[in-house]
């Protein structure tokens, strides 16, 4: 059993989780990364989400290094974990 309490797209706290095309709130990824039913940014990769993420921790005051250590296991978020992508292989 799990419960998200953190993005599974950025690994960053899930504030208020973005929202589907039918307005509902996600509880699996938060508002910067999925919003009206869509990823904001579906061209990301894991590395670069990896980056962003880190950069994101840093702005809030983490070192950099900490920052990178933080993310490293992103890439096995439910966004990332999969062979197909979420969108096209089941309802989120
Ligand atoms: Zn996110």
């Amino acid at each position: 059993m799990s419960t998200h309490n953190d993005c599974q797209s950025c690994g960053l706290p899930l504030d208020k989780g973005g929202t589907y095309s039918d307005g509902r709130r996600s509880h699996s990824y938060c508002t910067r990364c999925y919003s009206g039913g869509r990823f904001t940014r579906p061209e990301l990769t894991v590395s670069r989400m990896k980056e962003l993420s880190a950069e994101r921790l840093h702005a809030r005051g983490y070192p950099l290094f900490l920052a990178r250590f933080m993310v490293r296991n992103l890439h096995k978020l439910e966004r990332w974990n999969v062979s197909r992508p979420l969108a096209q292989s089941r309802r989120i």
